[in-house]
């Protein structure tokens, strides 16, 4: 089912906590809901689940304006980050509770809940109480109870934020692959850039209950429309340097620094930021360089070396070989491949590109 928002707006007194947001959400999507904290994530949710009534703007489940329709007739289904189950009801009962509110006859809940529980692969686990599983087994129970009455729609929200960082892994594969299993259109609210990245068809970035980017995760990596965008995603985040216009063309001189930097394009500002990506950055020789400065900090992060390099004031961040032979203390010449250099205003953070 196609989800749309129409100039979607929720007021509390004097916050606005979701501003005109429009955007279609296609069937069998799963789009995630990105942003920081008080963005207005849990909001949209709330609206999309019809447990919050708009200030103003309209939603619609396909062709219909659900606007003003009750939760419970929304055929939504929703996981939440404490799971909510039952704690003195069997797996298998909790998982067939939708269905007996819903006076289905308990043998067919029954099958029905079984073939929920074999789906997400706790079959094995239905008599047990949640107390006895683990986290991920519990948010397991969880979803198969919220997709047992064949929703329309799947709800998410920070479904995976309590688990520890390895399940955490395994479970967002997980809810990938039932989603996809069932082809049902999926809404996921998180904070975490790598998850909503990894997850997703398409990545809806928020702050400040602005929609600020809607497009599919390695577009929004890419070619990010602000430097808000730009620094959100990616791990270590992206280095952000000013620079300012010199006489000759396409040279600029880094702010608080007389070093010069050469661009391969002739931008007409007097002064830009520019957004250089720690992994596309590279050691190389003083006639390569992009920037050269001395490295201060050295670890190894996996199969990457993170180095910290100090360039007049300020200091950026490059993954780099961890075959390099490269100390502390050491001046380091960076270069870096110019399609990979991202341009942003200075006063309002717009992509210059
Ligand atoms: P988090 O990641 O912390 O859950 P979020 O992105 O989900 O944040 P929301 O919970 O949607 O953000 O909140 C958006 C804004 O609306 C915040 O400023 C919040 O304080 C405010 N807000 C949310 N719910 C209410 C409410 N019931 N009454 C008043 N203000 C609210």
């Amino acid at each position: 089912m196609d989800v749309y928002l129409d100039n979607l707006t929720m007021e509390f007194e004097d916050i606005t906590a979701v501003n005109r947001l429009s955007t279609t959400i296609k069937d069998g999507e799963l789009v995630s809901l990105l942003g920081p904290s008080g963005c207005g994530k849990s909001t949209t949710l709330m609206l999309l689940a019809g447990l919050y009534k708009p200030t103003s703007g309209d939603i619609y489940f396909g062709e219909k304006n659900v606007t003003k329709l009750d939760a419970e007739k929304r055929e939504i289904g929703m996981v939440f980050q404490n799971y909510a189950l039952y704690p003195h009801l069997s797996v298998l009962k909790n998982i067939m509770f939708p269905l007996r509110m819903q006076k289905v006859p308990k043998k067919e809940a029954k099958e029905r809940a079984i073939e929920m529980a074999n789906l997400v692969q706790i079959g094995h686990l239905v008599d047990r109480k949640p107390g006895q599983l683990s986290g991920g087994q519990q948010q397991r129970v969880a979803i198969a109870r919220a997709l047992v009455k064949k929703p329309k729609l799947l709800l998410l929200d920070e479904p995976l934020s309590n688990l520890d960082a390895r399940l955490r892994l395994e479970m967002r594969e997980e809810i990938r692959r039932i989603q996809q299993e069932v082809g049902i259109t999926a809404i996921f609210v998180t904070h975490d850039q790598e998850e909503a990245l990894s997850i997703s068809d398409r990545v809806m970035l928020m702050k400040g209950g602005l929609l600020q980017q809607d497009s599919a995760p390695q577009e929004m990596y890419r070619k990010p429309i602000n430097s808000f965008t730009a620094a959100f995603l990616g791990n270590p985040p992206i280095n952000f340097l000013q620079i300012k216009k010199t006489e000759k063309p396409r040279t600029f001189e880094l702010m608080n620094s007389s070093q010069i930097v050469k661009i391969p394009v002739n931008h007409e500002k007097e002064r830009i930021q520019l957004g250089l990506r720690p992994e596309n950055l590279y050691v190389t020789n003083k006639e390569d360089a992009f920037i050269t400065g001395e490295v201060i900090h050295l670890e190894t992060i996996g199969r990457d070396t993170l180095i910290r390099v100090q360039i007049g004031e300020v200091t950026i961040r490059a993954l780099i070989d961890p075959s390099i032979d490269i100390n502390v203390g050491d001046q380091c010449h960076l270069g870096i491949n110019q399609e990979y250099i991202h341009y942003f205003d200075v006063e309002n953070g717009a992509n210059l590109e």
